[in-house]
């Protein structure tokens, strides 16, 4: 009630303290997005080392947008001075909203939800940013599983203007509708969609590289001249197998698999034993210096 000051109440525009889970790719992004709108900025890892690559990393991105003049030094400091690197899950406790970016297991989700719930006020919107996991699976460790929802961010998290935010059927009206006014004030572009495997994007991204790599088995184009094709017809910055490179092939590998399962093996979504095999062999992609090319 309004006479209730014990708590904090969570209203549109009133999420100023961000809790973030794991502190890698994912998870550094966000924590930069969150802390250069304005917001206080609490990024936990198990990890040690973690936390100390995402604090020299984003030092070195912001000292880049500095020297672009895209911001100036008080704002670098300010963006810089909002992010505590915290090294025990209790520290987010007085988060309005939290967002897991942590490894894609499920169990390993669930047991750090339900630890965290012990922590945070009745308020808090506790969010997953998983990729193939169901968020009512993850929302069914809480007790409170109506303020769980997807925050679904895209790599790098602080160029990439889309966000699907994705209600569970366990999630409330008002969790959905304060994470879309969080989300949009943060300058991202929200498209909501149902809990289902890969969502929006990933859903419509898995013919694009399941196509080109049954076209390469066929033997109908090598992946150059498919690359080729798909950028010179207009669009399409890069070509699949460049972005199946720039993404690395154990996780695009891993990402269809996902989905062909969870659609009940539908062929649609048949995984490639090409992308097996390059990933088994450990031809990821830029991350390892080869994959379907060679990079320095
Ligand atoms: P990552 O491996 O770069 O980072 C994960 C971090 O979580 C690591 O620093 C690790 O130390 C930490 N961690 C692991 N277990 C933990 C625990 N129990 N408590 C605290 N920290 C823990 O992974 P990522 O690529 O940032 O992916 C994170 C999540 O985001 C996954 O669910 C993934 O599916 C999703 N996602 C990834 C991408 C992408 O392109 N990488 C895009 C969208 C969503």
């Amino acid at each position: 009630s309004e006479t209730n000051h014990t708590k904090p109440t969570n209203k549109p525009n009133q999420i100023h303290v961000v809790g973030i889970i794991g502190a890698g790719t994912m998870g550094s992004g966000i924590a930069q997005v969150a802390a250069t709108a304005g917001c206080q900025v609490n990024i936990f890892d198990t990890n040690q080392a973690a936390l100390d690559k995402a604090k020299t990393a984003l030092e070195k991105i912001l000292a880049r947008l500095v020297v672009k003049q895209r911001i100036d030094a008080t704002e670098k400091n300010n963006i810089q001075n909002r992010i505590n690197y915290v090294t025990q899950l209790k520290d987010l406790a007085d988060s309005n909203v939290i967002i897991e970016a942590i490894v894609e297991n499920l169990e390993v989700k669930k047991s750090v939800f339900t630890e965290l719930e012990s922590y945070v006020s009745e308020s808090c919107i506790i969010a997953t940013n998983t990729s193939s996991l169901s968020v009512a699976s993850i929302a069914a460790s809480l007790q409170q599983p109506k303020r769980c929802v997807g925050i679904h961010f895209f790599n790098p998290a602080p160029l990439m203007k889309l966000v699907e935010v994705i209600p569970a059927i366990q999630t409330s009206y008002e969790t959905l509708e304060l994470t879309i006014d969080t989300i949009s004030s943060w300058n991202k572009t929200v498209a909501v969609a149902k809990d289902t495997p890969g969502f929006i994007v990933n859903r419509v991204a898995r013919p694009f590289y399941g196509e080109a790599l049954r076209i390469y088995e066929e033997g109908i184009a090598d992946f150059f001249t498919i690359d080729s094709a798909m950028k010179t017809i207009g669009g399409f910055k890069m070509g699949p197998f460049e972005l199946m490179d720039f993404i690395g092939n154990d996780v695009n590998y891993t990402v269809t698999e996902t989905v062909f399962n969870a659609f009940y093996f539908d062929p649609r979504y048949k995984p490639s034993f090409t992308q097996k095999r390059f990933s088994e062999a450990g031809y990821l992609g830029r991350k390892s210096g080869i994959g379907f090319y060679e990079y320095d």
